[in-house]
């Protein structure tokens, strides 16, 4: 009999409960991932999570070979696979960590409904500090909005320590077959657009370690620095905690070990679970408006030619307003952008675009590393206020203050180095000061005019709640 240990977005070993608790039974272990493309209603990895995915398991099998053990690799619907899987290798068990994305959750109760006798699902958690929807309101409910999710969250803190590493992983007598990582062609080519993610990240459960070590000394100091986009002072750890290469619990006790004041860090990592919490409440919530008037918001049409220019100049950081091109090109470079700067250009592309979130969203779900849909669909909707928590819609950031305010001019001198010979209080609107150079574009509209027309649109749908 064997166990099966089913990754996903938990692609590490140490505090990693589902293979820990298949290491304990003794029995020897068939590791695998499955690449679901095929499921209706799986939503597909983006461009840059494909990339990342790639390396990532190339670690993780490299990992598991240090261990006696291998990485199966199988691609196709989830549930059939596992199950096929489990007819092979005569498992007794399939161990995984619980997922809480709705083609996950759909994944899991289709596995329990085909699965071989003799074989049994067990679901560990450890995606996040708490199990999504174990918090609960005074009254049994789900909270809706963050700053009472988190007093009650941090009620539960600090979380179970982080388990080490299993050293051996008992191996199957026989390994069953498994793809060729290089088949599934996760990589870009024509053209490889990776140089410069390649250059800035390591993925991997190493790449995770070097990260949280090189941010713990910074950490007492994070609330200080956490906006200023020319600081790397926050700790680029959100791809590696999407992958689910380091668990949220070992981050937790890394930063209270770190000392300092590390609450408003702490605070930063409950978003994550509160999008987590959010999403099991409203399944739908990366494409459809949880504030039901916005389904009446009078967007600009994409099916016109202009707005799909705009939309185009906006992904390209051609929008004439420095900090939006200098995050738009940062994300495109790298597959990350500053938390700071990831708002002012959301923002901009729903209120001063007058442009659908579900676009901007899609768009980062192609391009970001860290994409995740929990978090990714709850900061938009965050940012339009068609969400479930306040709505801001007329929050309606003013880019240039922002980048002023935020002292980015060094950030946007390394993203846009058509400006990089404007000193500081240029560079932040050099249109406006006179001093545009003719290779950077003008503004794609003004923003009092933008204002005006984002604060016109709101008033149509203002009265119907
Ligand atoms: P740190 O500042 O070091 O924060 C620690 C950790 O807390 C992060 O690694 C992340 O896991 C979590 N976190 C921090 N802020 C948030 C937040 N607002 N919401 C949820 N979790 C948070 N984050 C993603 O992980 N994936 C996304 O797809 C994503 N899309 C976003 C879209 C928009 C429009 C906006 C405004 C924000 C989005 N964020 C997303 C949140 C945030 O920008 C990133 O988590 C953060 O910039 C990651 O950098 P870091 O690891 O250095 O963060």
């Amino acid at each position: 009999m064997t166990s099966i240990v089913w990754f996903r977005r938990d692609l590490r070993l140490e505090d990693q409960a589902a293979l820990l608790a298949a290491v304990g039974r003794g029995r020897p272990i068939a590791p695998v991932y499955i690449l679901d493309d095929e499921t209706p209603k799986h939503r597909q990895m983006g461009g840059a999570s494909r990339w990342w995915l790639h390396h990532s398991l190339k670690s993780l099998d490299a990992a598991l070979r240090a261990r006696g053990s291998r990485l199966i690799l199988r691609k196709g619907p989830a549930a059939q696979v596992l199950a096929q899987l489990a007819r092979e290798v005569s498992a007794s068990a399939i161990h995984c960590l619980r997922h809480y994305e709705p083609w996950w959750r759909n994944a899991e109760r289709s596995l329990q409904e085909i699965l071989p006798v003799g074989t049994s699902l067990i679901r560990h958690e450890g995606l996040y500090l708490m199990p999504p929807g174990s918090v609960k309101t005074g009254s049994g409910g789900q909270f809706k909005i963050y700053t009472p999710f988190w007093r009650a969250l941090s009620q539960h803190m600090p979380p179970p320590p982080p388990r080490a590493a299993p050293t051996h992983i008992p191996a199957p007598e026989a390994w069953p077959g498994s793809d060729n990582l290089d088949d599934w062609k996760l990589l870009p080519s024509q053209p490889d657009w990776s140089g410069g993610m390649q250059a800035f990240w390591k993925p991997g459960e190493d790449g995770a370690k070097e990260r949280l070590a090189a941010f713990l000394p910074k950490a007492g100091r994070y609330q200080e620095k956490r906006n200023l986009p020319s600081i790397p002072g926050t700790s680029f750890l959100s791809p590696h905690l999407h992958f689910g290469e380091v668990s949220p619990a070992r981050l937790w006790h890394a930063a209270m070990d770190a000392g300092g004041s590390v609450e408003t860090y702490l605070k930063e990592l409950v978003w994550r679970d509160y999008a987590a919490n959010v999403i099991l409440q409203f399944p739908d919530y990366g494409a459809r408006n949880a504030r039901g008037s916005f389904d009446h918001f009078p967007w600009r049409n994409m099916s016109d030619e202009n707005v799909r220019r705009d939309f185009r100049l906006w992904t390209k950081g051609q929008t004439g307003y420095p900090i939006v091109d200098a995050g738009m090109r940062e994300l495109w470079a790298t597959g990350w952008m500053h938390n700071r700067v990831r708002m002012i250009a959301a923002s901009f592309l729903i209120k001063h675009l007058l442009i659908d979130w579900v676009e901007g969203e899609k768009w980062f779900w192609d391009t970001l590393v860290d994409a995740d849909y929990a978090s990714n669909a709850v900061n938009w909707q965050w940012t339009a206020g068609s969400g479930v928590d306040s709505n801001m819609f007329v929050r309606i950031m003013a880019p240039l203050s922002q980048s002023e305010k935020f002292d980015a001019g060094a950030y946007i001198r390394q993203w846009v180095p058509e400006l990089a010979h404007l000193s500081d209080p240029y560079i932040h609107d050099p249109e406006e000061f006179g001093m545009r150079p003719a290779a950077y574009p003008s503004k794609i509209i003004g923003h009092k005019a933008a204002r005006e027309r984002a604060l016109a649109a709101y008033a149509m749908i203002k009265e119907s709640g």
